[in-house]
C-alpha cells in the first residue's frame, strides 16, 4: 500500500506531511494511512502535468505510440487484479466479486480507449466550403492538462474512466481520488510507471477535496475539470471553473426510476430491482431508487421483493459468499440511517430494511424497502446513495411517466414491459442519458454515460468520452490568387 503522492514520475511525501486513515468499513480498524496533499503539491503536480502537455513526448506521440502504453497499463492492472480487488473492498466495502468486475471493467476501458487513440492518427475531416476560393479541414487536439476529480464508489474504474480517454486524446493529467478510497487509484501510479508513461504525464494527489480538489480546479494552468460526485461540489466546481473559463464535464447524482408494468416477469421483475438499488450498497449514481409498479402487480411484487431483500447475505465483504457489504464509512452510514428515519417520519411505511442486525462492527445497512413515500418527501426526491428502495403503484402509462421525469435530476431510467412496443414508448419518454428496457444497470465502455438535467454536463465512456479531452481546430487555406478586395481593387 502507497504512502506517498504520485507527481512528476516520483514518489513523493506530501509537503505538509500530513495524512489521513485509511478505515476497513467493514471492521472500522485503521489499516493504513495516505498521504494528504495540499495546495504546495497540488502547484507541484499541475506544474509537472504542465511541462509534460508543452514540452514532453506524449501529446506529440502517435495515437499508436500512446495505445501502446494504455494497453500495457490495462495488462498492469489485469495482472495485479487480486491485489487490487483486495484492496478496493478493504476500502470501500464491496463485495470482493462486485470489486473483481470493476476491475475488469477498468482495464478494458484502457484497452477500448487504445483503440481510440490509434484511430486519432491522421484524423482529418476535411469542410466542404460554398467558396471555392478557400479549402477547410477539421482537426482535433488534446484539450491540455486535465484534473481528474473522482469519487469513492468505484474507485479505480471512475478514475479510470477518466484517465484512460484523457490520455488517449495526448492530455496529461492531476488525478485526485476520493478521501475514503484512494488506494487503489496510488496503484495505478505505479502500475502507469511500469507501463512506461512519461514522467509528469499522470500525476496521482489522494487528500481533502475542499484542499487538494480546490486547489486544482482553481489552478489557472489547468485547462479541463472533469468531475465525478456530488451536485453540490459539481456546482462549486462549475462555479471555480468558470472564472479561467476551463473546459469541464460533470458526472452527479440521480434518483432514477424504475416503471414496470403489469404484464412484466415477476422474478425477472424482482431480480432486476434488486439488482438496481442494492448493488455495491446502493451507492450508485444510477441505482433505480424509486420503483413505479402497475396497481396489478404491486402487491404480488412487493411481497416478493422484501421476501427477496431479507434473504440476501449481509457481511464483510472477502468473506464468500456476501452479496452487501458495508456503507463506505461512518458518514455515509449515519446519512443513510437518518434518511431512513425521515422516511418514516414524512409518511414513508418501512417494509423492510434499516440498521442491519447482528453486527458489532461496521456500517451495514439492510437492503430496505419503502412504500407510501410522499412525493414531496425527501426519500422520494433526494438521492440517499444506500440500499434503500421507495415503491409506488401506478394506474396509467401517462401517470407512471409524469412520476417518472417529476425529478430535478436526469441520470438514469429503466422500464420493463412484455409489450416491446409500449417498453421503446416509455423510453422515448423518458427525460435521462441512460436508459435500459427489461434490466437496470449494465453498463458498457462502449456507450455514452452521463446525465439530463442537474444530473451533469457532458458524457462520459464510448467516444463521447473521448470528446471530454479533445478541441476541434479549423484549418483553413486561401487557394486562389485573386485580390481579396478589401482595399486592392
Ligand atoms: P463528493 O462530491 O463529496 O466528492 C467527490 C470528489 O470531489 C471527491 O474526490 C472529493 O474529495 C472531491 N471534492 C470535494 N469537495 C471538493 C471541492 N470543493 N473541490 C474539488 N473537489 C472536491 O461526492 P462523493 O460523496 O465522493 O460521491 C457520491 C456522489 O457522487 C453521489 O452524489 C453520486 O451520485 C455521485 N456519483 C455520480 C456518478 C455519475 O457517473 N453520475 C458516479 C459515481 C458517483
Amino acid at each position: 500500500m502507497r504512502s506517498e503522492l504520485y507527481i512528476d514520475g516520483r514518489w513523493t511525501a506530501p509537503a505538509q506531511g500530513e495524512t489521513l486513515p485509511v478505515v476497513n468499513p467493514a471492521t472500522e480498524e485503521v489499516f493504513h494511512h495516505i498521504p494528504a496533499a495540499t495546495e504546495a503539491d497540488a502547484e507541484a503536480a499541475v506544474r509537472a502535468a504542465r511541462r509534460a502537455f508543452d514540452e514532453g513526448p506524449w501529446p506529440r506521440m502517435t495515437g499508436a505510440e500512446r495505445a501502446k502504453i494504455l494497453r500495457a497499463m490495462a495488462e498492469g492492472i489485469r495482472a495485479r487484479l487480486p491485489e487490487l480487488a483486495r484492496l478496493e473492498v478493504m476500502d470501500n466495502g464491496k463485495p470482493l466479486p462486485e470489486a473483481e468486475w470493476d476491475l475488469a471493467d477498468a482495464a478494458g476501458c484502457f484497452d477500448f480507449y487504445a483503440g481510440l487513440a490509434e484511430e486519432l492518427d491522421g484524423e482529418v475531416e476535411p469542410i466542404p466550403l460554398a467558396d471555392g476560393r478557400f479549402t477547410s479541414k477539421a482537426v482535433r487536439e488534446p484539450v491540455g492538462v486535465a484534473a481528474a476529480i473522482v469519487p469513492w464508489n468505484y474507485p479505480l474504474l471512475m478514475a479510470s474512466w477518466k484517465v484512460a480517454p484523457a490520455l488517449a486524446a495526448g492530455c496529461t493529467m492531476v488525478l485526485k481520488p476520493a478521501e475514503a478510497t484512494s488506494l487503489t487509484a496510488l496503484e495505478l501510479g505505479a502500475i502507469a510507471e511500469e507501463a512506461g508513461l512519461p514522467p509528469g504525464v499522470l500525476n496521482i494527489l489522494s487528500g481533502k477535496g475542499s484542499v487538494v480538489g480546490q486547489a486544482l480546479v482553481d489552478h489557472p494552468q489547468v485547462d479541463k475539470v472533469a468531475f465525478t460526485g456530488s451536485g453540490p461540489v459539481g456546482s462549486r466546481i462549475m462555479a471555480s471553473a468558470a472564472r479561467d473559463i476551463k473546459r469541464i464535464s460533470l458526472e452527479l447524482g440521480g434518483k432514477s426510476p424504475f416503471v414496470v408494468f403489469g404484464d412484466s416477469d415477476l422474478d425477472r421483475a424482482v431480480e432486476w430491482i434488486m439488482f438496481g438499488i442494492f448493488w455495491n450498497q446502493g451507492q450508485v449514481c444510477s441505482a433505480t431508487s424509486r420503483v413505479l409498479v402497475e396497481r396489478s402487480l404491486y402487491d404480488r411484487l412487493l411481497g416478493r421483493l422484501v421476501e427477496e431483500a431479507e434473504k440476501i447475505r449481509i457481511g464483510d465483504g472477502l468473506q464468500p459468499g456476501t452479496l452487501l457489504g458495508p456503507l463506505v464509512n461512518k458518514v455515509q452510514y449515519d446519512n443513510v440511517l437518518s434518511h431512513i428515519d425521515r422516511a418514516v417520519e414524512q409518511g414513508a411505511k418501512l417494509a423492510t430494511g434499516g440498521k442491519a442486525q447482528g453486527f458489532n462492527h461496521g456500517y451495514f445497512v439492510a437492503p430496505t424497502v419503502l412504500t407510501d413515500a410522499p412525493l414531496d418527501s425527501d426519500a422520494w426526491r433526494e438521492e440517499i446513495f444506500g440500499p434503500v428502495v421507495c415503491l409506488r403503484p401506478f394506474d396509467t402509462e401517462e401517470e407512471a411517466i409524469r412520476l417518472a421525469n417529476d425529478s430535478r435530476f436526469g441520470l438514469a431510467a429503466a422500464v420493463m414491459s412484455g409489450d416491446d412496443v409500449r417498453a421503446e414508448r416509455v423510453a422515448a419518454a423518458f427525460r435521462a442519458g441512460i436508459v435500459w428496457i427489461n434490466c437496470s444497470q449494465p453498463t458498457f465502455t462502449e456507450a455514452p454515460w452521463g446525465g439530463y438535467k442537474q444530473s451533469g454536463i457532458g458524457r462520459e465512456l464510448g467516444r463521447w468520452g473521448l470528446d471530454n479531452y479533445l478541441e476541434t481546430k479549423q484549418i483553413t487555406r486561401l487557394v486562389s490568387d485573386e485580390p481579396w478586395g478589401w482595399y486592392i481593387k
